[in-house]
């Protein structure tokens, strides 16, 4: 998932960039409104984190001209920063097209707890971007489906349960990245985990099964001897 934070002050913005990236989000940071389209326009995040006073361009108005985009264009959620007292009350109206919004200042915990909240929400009313391809592999998180590759442009359907499909999501959504089970039981099971961290080995065991040619000797996900697992693909 990619970020676009638009603050003005370098050092909030740092902040923020480090605690979300601790997270295993890609952020990008810019520093005025101007910019800030600009860069949405080039990457297509799919949350902005917009500072409500910034120069050229206020947070109110770039969130606007976000709104107005063309339809088709990748729809962002929008978290609003402010500080106390700074026009609350316009930033909760409606009309701002913000999905919601922070008070500084803020904890990294309730910063990245909100915008978990937002890409929970993004899951589930699909997002309409979120078809991952890879050399051997499609997987379309808003129909729930997941094919491998053959010969000659053919595929076949994954028969995969809930647990294997999200899995596999995953671990596509960010190809080589090394994931440790805490962290995958978070993406997976999210609060409501309580058990043994092994059961993430069970559950990898099982996709393997399905997704590797040779299970005993994958492919695709690997394990990374001490740490966890990591997917690895070729992209198209
Ligand atoms: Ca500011």
């Amino acid at each position: 998932m990619d970020i676009l934070i638009v603050e003005d002050e370098s050092e909030i913005a740092k902040l923020i960039q480090l605690t979300l990236e601790r997270e295993g989000f890609n952020c990008c940071c810019c520093g005025d409104g101007l910019e800030a389209l600009q860069a949405f326009r080039q990457q297509q995040p799919d949350v902005i984190i917009l500072d409500l006073m910034l120069p050229h361009l206020d947070g109110l108005e770039v969130c606007a001209r976000i709104r107005q985009q063309q339809p088709g264009a990748k729809d962002p959620y929008i978290l609003m920063l402010t500080a106390k007292g700074e026009e609350i009350d316009r930033v909760i109206g409606l009309s701002t097209g913000a999905d919601d919004y922070l008070v500084k200042p803020f904890s990294p915990t309730e910063l990245v707890a909100r915008v978990r909240a937002l890409l929970r929400r993004s899951l589930r009313h699909g997002g309409g971007h979120l078809i991952y391809r890879t050399q051997h592999f499609t997987v379309n998180v808003d129909q729930h489906t997941a094919e491998r590759h053959l010969e000659q442009g053919h595929s076949e359907a994954l028969e995969l349960t809930t647990l294997e499909f999200n899995l596999l999501a995953t671990f596509i959504s960010q190809p080589s990245r090394v994931w440790n089970r805490t962290q995958l039981i978070d993406k997976l099971w999210g609060d409501d985990f309580f058990g043994d961290e092994r059961v993430v080995d069970t559950h990898v065991a099982r996709l393997r099964k399905k997704i590797e040619l040779d299970p005993a000797h994958p492919q695709f996900v690997k394990t990374v001897i001490g740490v966890g697992y990591k997917f690895e693909d070729e992209g198209v």
